[in-house]
């Protein structure tokens, strides 16, 4: 999708600092991160916002997850604790409405989020 900063970086466009990618899931490190590891895990096709999955890509969601898990333990985090987190609209402060699956970890974290 024109103007989506995350098709930008799937297309090549914009090169971002890759941890992961296949055919369809895309992972690099946040531009401003806020934690020691904090990636970015996206499906490379444009979808806007949680709201916009449908059944069928019920698969490429448990993708994003898995990559999750593998790029945790890439980054010696597994063991420790690490969280995942995909915020929805406004209230969630999403900012990218490309979906993207947040990994955070390597300090600890406090409960409720902000
Ligand atoms: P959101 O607030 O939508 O859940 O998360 C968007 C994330 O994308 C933020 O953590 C922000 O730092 C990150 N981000 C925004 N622009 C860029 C960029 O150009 N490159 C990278 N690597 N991350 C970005
Ligand atoms: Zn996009």
């Amino acid at each position: 999708m024109e103007n989506c900063i995350f098709c930008k970086m799937v297309s090549g466009e914009i090169e971002p600092d890759k941890v992961y990618e296949d055919e369809d899931v895309l992972a690099f490190r946040d531009l401003n991160p806020q934690a020691p590891t904090h990636v970015l895990i996206i499906p490379k096709r444009h979808i806007s916002t949680i709201n916009d999955l449908e059944d069928v890509d019920a698969g490429l969601v448990g993708r994003l997850y898995l990559t999750a898990k593998e790029v945790a333990r890439n980054d010696g985090i597994s063991e420790r604790g690490y969280r995942t987190v995909m915020n929805c609209n406004a209230e969630a402060g999403q900012s990218v409405f490309h979906v993207h699956l947040h990994l955070l970890g390597g300090r600890a974290m406090s409960w409720p989020p902000g």
